[in-house]
């Protein structure tokens, strides 16, 4: 018997053994992922269909797992980018035809702000599973920017950082008084070091 690439059943057993466990959040992004794909007509991510989809996701939790887990795109590969707005949204490119949507779920709590006590009293996973796709999310059509440095593929070019002698793929690099800089030595790092501190003082 041929299974379905986008069985809700067979999508959310995946997104679960990928993840750990069966949260809200899976359920909401295995269901985000199957709504997105059938919007842009892709009905098998993980096989025939998956050098024609890039996915955006805009937070860095459960929600992108299952993104990750339905539709097999992850940032390795470049098919998967994550972006941190801590939103629970995603954007489901068909790279064949051009089509793009974005999905999220829609706000029923309007400007409520929740507090972690309230957040977590309402695990909503039985729920999220059985409601209608049109109640739970918004699917907008999009168009996305998509640069030729982001696609997957060997990067364009490599240069070096004359702060700190580093590498830097994919014209991630910044010019600034005639100079090649790494972003971190542009501007802030996350990291810090002595070092590090020692190469911006120079500049
Ligand atoms: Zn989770
Ligand atoms: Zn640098």
């Amino acid at each position: 018997m041929a299974i379905d690439n986008l069985d809700l059943a067979q999508c959310l057993e995946e997104a679960k053994a990928f993840h750990g466990d069966l949260c809200a959040g899976i359920v909401l992004g295995t269901r985000m992922s199957i709504l997105g794909l059938q919007a842009i007509g892709i009905s098998d991510p993980k096989g025939k269909d998956r050098k024609d989809l890039i996915v955006f996701v805009e937070t860095d939790r459960c929600v992108t797992d299952a993104v990750l887990a339905t539709t097999g795109c992850h940032p390795g590969k470049r098919t998967m980018k994550i972006l941190d707005y801590g939103k629970m949204a995603a954007t489901f490119i068909n790279l064949k035809t051009g089509k793009a949507v974005r999905v999220n779920p829609k706000n029923k709590d309007g400007d409520k702000r929740k507090t972690r006590e309230e957040i977590e009293q309402n695990p909503h996973t039985e729920e999220y599973t059985m409601m209608p796709a049109e109640d739970l999310f918004n699917v907008v059509e999009v168009s996305v920017d998509l640069k030729p440095e982001d696609m997957p593929g060997k990067p364009l070019h490599i240069v070096t950082c004359s702060s700190c002698g580093e590498r830097i793929m994919d014209v991630r690099e910044v010019l600034k008084d005639g100079n090649i800089l790494c972003k971190p030595c542009a501007s802030n790092s996350y990291y810090y070091t002595p070092m590090h501190s020692e190469a911006q003082q120079k500049l």
